[in-house]
């Protein structure tokens, strides 16, 4: 076995490389841009090496800077996980140069497997099926348009080059077509540096089945079980799961034995996944499942194989480039229940989809599920790389409780600060028709409003969970500077017995839940307070203070950022010497929640005046000092009356 591996990645892949590595023995070298000098995947491993700027051709992608750090370190191998320079056969060759075992396919079986066209046409030659089309050389449009008509609408153009989703556009009418196919090229180009496409038959209620494989250096090609990878949003894969809902031992035998059969016609050795598009109207079945593409390396959502077999497909690829033969055969590998992957991004379903960066102030997934997270609370998700922070993979004896468990697991997923598909991914793993077995690749597509990935109204019961902190928050700050002062027993805030004597009070408060103006009713009682908005009382939530009077409140997986609103016209700017604080209207001073000399900042709740049972809190206009006070808790004020002065002051820098 290697002595040490350097791993040419980040995030979660990196640290599951570490993990089986460390298991092994072997001593793990990290590599990171300067964008990830703090980042988990830099502290888990033996030692680690700054290898360029944080855009990822400077660094990730930098074919010179990690070998030298391999070759300074004396690295046996090097590990690229997926992404990045997994599929780039000039890196593997560079490695094979440099007398550095690349953990992957020689460079000869990445290129043959590397270009759409080429790899189809290697395909027929092998004698497995492929989708039908157009793999032609000629490229000019008129022609790309006539073997479109041939082969008959709907067609799917593809990038030979392409991966990812991109460069691929689906046309279903003739009248579409050349539209369509520029902006293929254009997309191909730009991501690719090549514009070539191919045209395919589109293939109605498409599945996408895929079968890992290992191949070892005798020649040995197994597959262990396939993955059905239908659950995408834009050609990318968001749910996985093993085994393929509706998958005969038949079927899983032919369709194994063509992706075998695939891997064999390259000389392919290591781990590799052969992917499938299978017209899933009639049910999966022989004749009717067509090859796609190889991927030359560890996908993803290796994890659910791993999780049906029991292997460590990491350690197999490890054994298997030392030079060891596939450690099983065939007929021994295991399929045990059911597995599940759903893959946590930062990103804002309510928004299309947009990432979503910044620091985690909390991060906590519990559930009984495997988590392969790239972060921590306190990561910060940056917007150079791919935003998926975590894999949740649930296994159970059966699919039915395998989505339980998943959908559990993200009902109570916890991230703080930057936004994440949890809620979305819930939703997904509770479908109806999903848990049915009823889907295709379009199924996300097709569903986004009844799957909340739509603009939706902030989530009421958490933002009544971000009342309640903020009101005790509140209260905790009236009661320390209370402290040693006589009570104010007029202030429903310290006189929490006179609730009881004077019965049943109600308040409401005007709050501004994820940028939107709502009001919530707070009854202060007996029983102490309860908060209600939209008739929906406070749900069980976790509430994370942001530090600047906002909560970020995650229920369901969903985060609600929730703050008092500040009374109209009572925050004035500096500029228009408006240190004056003023009530707005008449009404009794609830609360002053700062005293004399005190620092402000600029949006920090000064007092609370009530009217017509609604409360209005004053806000500081600017960062600056309490210069003086005239408003006195528990007294009445008048419209206009002086609260009191805000002196500006430069912020301090801390
Ligand atoms: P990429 O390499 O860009 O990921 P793929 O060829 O792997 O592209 O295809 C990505 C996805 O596009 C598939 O998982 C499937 O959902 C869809 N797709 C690809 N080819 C077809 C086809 N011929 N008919 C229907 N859908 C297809």
């Amino acid at each position: 076995m290697f002595a040490s591996v350097l791993i040419a990645n980040r995030g979660e892949i990196a640290i599951r490389i570490a993990r089986t590595a460390k298991r092994l023995g072997i001593r793990t070298i990290a590599v990171y841009s300067e964008a990830d000098a703090k980042a988990l995947h830099v502290r888990v491993c033996d030692e680690a090496h700054c290898i360029g700027p944080a855009p990822a051709r400077e660094s990730y992608l930098c074919v010179e800077n990690i070998l030298a750090v391999a070759r300074a370190r004396g690295a046996a191998c090097i590990h690229p996980g997926y992404g990045f320079l997994s599929e780039n056969a000039d890196f593997a060759q560079a490695c094979a140069d440099a007398g550095i075992v690349f953990i992957g396919p020689s460079a000869d079986s990445i290129r043959a497997m590397g270009l759409k066209d080429r790899a189809k046409a290697l395909m027929v030659k092998a004698g497995v099926p492929v989708v039908p089309g157009y793999l032609g050389e000629r490229q000019d449009a008129a022609l790309l348009k006539q073997k479109a008509y041939e082969l008959g609408y709907p067609v799917l153009i593809k990038a030979v080059a392409g991966g990812g989703g991109k460069g691929m556009r689906r046309v279903d009418l003739h009248a579409e077509f050349d539209a369509a196919l520029e902006g293929a090229q254009r997309e191909a180009k730009s991501s690719f540096g090549d514009g070539r496409v191919l045209i395919e038959k589109y293939v109605a209620t498409p599945r996408h089945i895929e079968v890992q494989i290992f191949g070892d250096r005798f020649g040995n090609v197994i597959h262990l079980n396939e993955r059905d990878c239908s659950l995408q949003r834009r050609h990318q894969k968001v749910i996985e799961e093993s085994p393929a809902p509706g998958m005969s031992r038949e079927l899983r035998a032919i369709m194994g034995e063509a992706a075998a059969e695939a891997a064999r016609a390259v000389n392919y050795v290591g781990a590799g996944t052969v992917e499938f598009i299978a017209d899933g109207s009639q049910g999966l079945h022989a004749g009717a499942f067509w090859f796609m593409e190889m991927n030359t390396r560890l996908q993803v959502e290796h994890p659910v194989t791993e999780a049906v077999t029991g292997l460590d497909l990491v350690e197999w690829q490890f054994r298997v480039a030392s030079g060891e033969a596939l450690p099983l055969r065939q007929e021994e590998i295991p399929l045990n229940g059911h597995a599940v992957e759903a893959r946590l991004y930062a990103e804002d379903p309510e928004h299309g989809f947009l990432p979503s960066t910044g620091t985690l102030r909390a991060f906590d997934i519990q559930g009984d599920v495997r988590v392969d997270a790239g972060v921590e609370h306190g990561s910060v998700v940056s917007p150079y790389y791919d935003a998926m922070i975590a894999k949740l993979i649930a296994h159970a004896p059966t699919r039915a409780g395998a989505l339980d468990k998943l959908a559990d697991a993200l009902e109570h997923t916890i991230v703080a600060g930057p936004k994440t598909n949890a809620a979305f991914l819930a939703a997904l793993a509770r479908a109806p028709e999903f848990s049915a077995g009823k889907f295709d690749t379009g199924f996300i597509g097709r569903n986004l409003a009844a799957l909340g990935a739509v603009p939706r109204e902030p989530d009421a019961a958490a933002a009544a969970s971000g009342v309640v902190y903020l009101l005790q928050q509140q209260r905790a700050v009236i009661a320390a500077n209370a402290a040693g002062e006589e009570a104010e027993p007029a202030s429903p805030w310290d006189a929490g017995d006179g609730f009881q004597l004077s019965g049943v009070r109600v308040v409401e408060y005007p709050v501004i839940a994820d940028d939107k103006h709502i009001m919530a009713k707070v009854t202060f009682g007996p029983q102490g307070m309860a908060v209600e908005i939209a008739g929906q009382p406070a749900a069980d939530a976790r509430v994370v203070d942001a530090g600047d009077g906002t909560v970020l409140v995650i229920h369901g997986g969903r985060q609600t950022a929730v703050r008092f609103a500040g009374a109209d016209g009572a925050a004035g700017d500096a500029a228009s010497g408006g240190g004056e604080i003023r009530a707005p209207m008449h009404g009794k001073v609830l609360a002053v929640l700062v005293d004399k000399g005190d620092s402000v900042r600029k949006g920090q709740r000064l007092a609370i005046i009530e009217a017509m049972k609604m409360e209005h809190a004053l806000l500081a206009p600017f960062d600056g000092r309490v210069a003086d006070i005239s408003a006195v808790a528990g007294s009445q004020i008048a419209e206009k009356a002086m609260v009191m002065v805000v002196e500006a002051q430069e912020p301090v820098v801390s």
